[in-house]
């Protein structure tokens, strides 16, 4: 393979002298999962030039980093690589102050969160996407995006009808004697309560045990720097700037956006473009519009931003799916610390679930002791449990910003349990884990468990308190400048992808789903890049 293009920031005292001035058709903010789709797609017509910025580093082949990012079983926990937003579990009321934060990790790197993730290769339910169909029309149903869904993945594994075969993205499935011990004491304990297998957890008729598909070929990670951006990059008509933060998007006395405002090492510069397609992920892409202008009229007023459009929704709606684990230090010969971290997933439908599978329960194993119970790692090499997963939450959070400087982090109110409907299928879900742990195929491989006890899962009082004080998010942000037709309020973007009352500005990431789907959300990400790559090809 050819080698990969010298960066074009070379200059130390003016490192944007070469760009200045540069004709480029359209610029993409972000080379996270969804930048990198539609940065290669754009870029697969010779004569589109694009540039992609992103904030993040691009580490060399061969570093330590990247070694590390290519690992896909475990997320590989270097600092420098994520944003590490500090976010607010709760939303403060006036009868608690207490909100705890979370530590949020984001990837800042080349690939995005798709560089750090667990590589869980996992569609929603038909009836997610037919959710989204209702208010943005019939092209987002499942019945139209499942083409694109076959069309993203190079799966051998499924029903082919289902399934597609030679897309770029690599979904694998682990066979049945690569399983760990305690995977396969889940998938055990599950058969033995009664739930039923599945080989194919993407098929939009299963439910019950099987197997997580993941975008990783034996251990090596596929996110978007190996899938979409690794041969697009060495294009011409493609210039890659990492290190570079994008402050505001410039508009003129139009309303038309016409590029960024940007910082790399010290120097601030604006690079101009036909058009400006924002993927910097569910936090940050809401956050960048607003520091230019464009969100509630009331946090740019407190952020002291000069409006410039008023678009109530920018920033609001922020989705997650709340969880809640039962930890415990596992048996010596059960399991490893650095071993993949999830392999078998339980789906199921809580009592009352406005549709199936809401639910997942999974193991995650091998884990870092420090990151989750800080002191005990001196005391044993690692930890792992049950997970209960609820995927269909009415909660939303939100994210503003405070300063008008892309230097100051947003606001990020996650408001876990916010609606306390919430509250019954986490309930559920966590005595259904905690008594898949009491079965001899889980029981057995754990010395110990951590925090939890029979007492506190039987009484509804203390579960309730208990859930209250552990429920974190998963890291499957989404939906906080949601797609909508014009006459709907809180609608950011159209269902082409662009930015309502701002012409020559689009959004193609996560932020756009008007809800996230009831799995975690990466394929729908690419998915949705995919479809409004399309809408830009079709609009250039
Ligand atoms: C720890 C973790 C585990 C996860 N596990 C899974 C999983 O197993 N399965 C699954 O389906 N999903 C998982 N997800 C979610 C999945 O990775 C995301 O849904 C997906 O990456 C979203 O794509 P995106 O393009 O919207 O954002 P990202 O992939 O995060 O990309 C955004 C990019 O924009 C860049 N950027 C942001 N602001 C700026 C700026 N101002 N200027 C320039 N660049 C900027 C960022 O550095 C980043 O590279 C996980 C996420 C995390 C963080």
């Amino acid at each position: 393979m050819e080698p990969r293009k010298e960066n074009p920031l070379t200059d130390p005292v003016d490192p944007f002298a070469a760009l200045r001035g540069g004709l480029f058709d359209t610029i993409v903010v972000g080379a996270g999962a969804t930048g990198a789709v539609v940065a290669a797609r754009l870029t697969e017509d010779a004569g589109h030039r694009v540039l992609l910025l992103e904030a993040g580093t691009d580490p060399a082949p061969g570093s330590a980093t990247e070694r590390a990012v290519r690992n896909s079983l475990q997320p590989p926990g270097v600092a420098d690589i994520s944003w590490k937003l500090r976010t607010h579990i709760k939303r403060a009321t006036a009868s608690n102050d207490a909100t705890g934060t979370w530590t949020y990790e984001a990837g800042r790197i080349v690939g995005g969160s798709s560089s750090i993730n667990t590589v869980q290769a996992l569609r929603g339910a038909p009836e997610d996407y037919d959710d989204w169909a209702r208010s943005c029309g019939e092209a987002w149903s499942w019945k139209s995006l499942l083409p694109l869904f076959r069309m993203i993945e190079d799966d051998d594994g499924g029903d082919e009808r289902l399934h597609g075969r030679g897309g770029p993205v690599p979904i694998r499935r682990e066979p049945p004697d690569e399983l760990r011990p305690l995977q396969r004491g889940l998938l055990e304990a599950c058969l033995a309560r009664g739930f039923g297998a599945t080989a194919d957890h993407n098929d939009p008729a299963t439910t019950g045990v099987g197997v997580i598909p993941k975008n990783e070929v034996d251990g090596i990670r596929m996110s978007g720097a190996t899938t979409y951006l690794e041969a697009a990059r060495r294009r011409p008509n493609l210039t890659l700037l990492t290190g570079v933060v994008t402050h505001r998007l410039l508009l003129d006395g139009r309303g038309h956006c016409i590029g960024v405002e940007v910082q790399a090492g010290g120097q601030a510069s604006t690079l101009h473009a036909g058009r400006v397609v924002v993927c910097a992920g569910a936090v940050n892409t809401p956050a960048l519009l607003m520091r230019s202008g464009i969100g509630p009229a009331h946090v740019l007023a407190a952020a002291d931003v000069t409006p410039r459009v008023g678009l109530e929704g920018v920033g609001q709606g922020l989705m997650d799916h709340p969880a809640v684990g039962i930890y415990g230090v596992p048996q010596a010969s059960a399991c490893r610390r650095g071993e993949p971290i999830r392999q078998v997933l339980l789906r199921y439908s809580s009592a009352g679930a406005p549709m199936r599978n809401d639910m997942h329960i999974y193991m995650l194993a091998g884990l870092n002791v420090d990151d989750l119970f800080p002191g005990l790692g001196a005391r044993v090499p690692t930890v792992a449990g049950l997970t209960a997963g609820y995927n269909k939450s009415t909660s939303r959070g939100s994210v503003s910003i405070v300063s008008p400087q892309a230097s100051v982090a947003p606001r990020v109110e996650l408001n876990c349990l916010g609606d306390e409907g919430d509250m019954a299928p986490l309930k559920e879900g966590v005595r259904l884990a905690w008594s898949l742990m009491q079965q001899p195929a889980l029981r057995s491989r754990f010395a110990q468990l951590l925090a939890w006890t029979e007492a506190m899962v039987d009484s509804d009082v203390a579960l309730e308190r208990a859930i209250h004080s552990l429920v974190r998010p998963s890291a499957h942000l989404g939906s906080s400048a949601r797609m909508g037709p014009a006459h709907d309020p809180m609608a950011v973007v159209d269902p082409q992808g662009r930015v309502h009352g701002v012409r020559g500005l689009w959004i193609a990431d996560a932020s756009v789903m008007p809800r996230i789907p009831s799995a975690p959300p990466h394929l729908s990400a690419l998915v949705v890049a995919e479809k409004i790559a399309m809408e830009l090809r079709r609009a250039a």
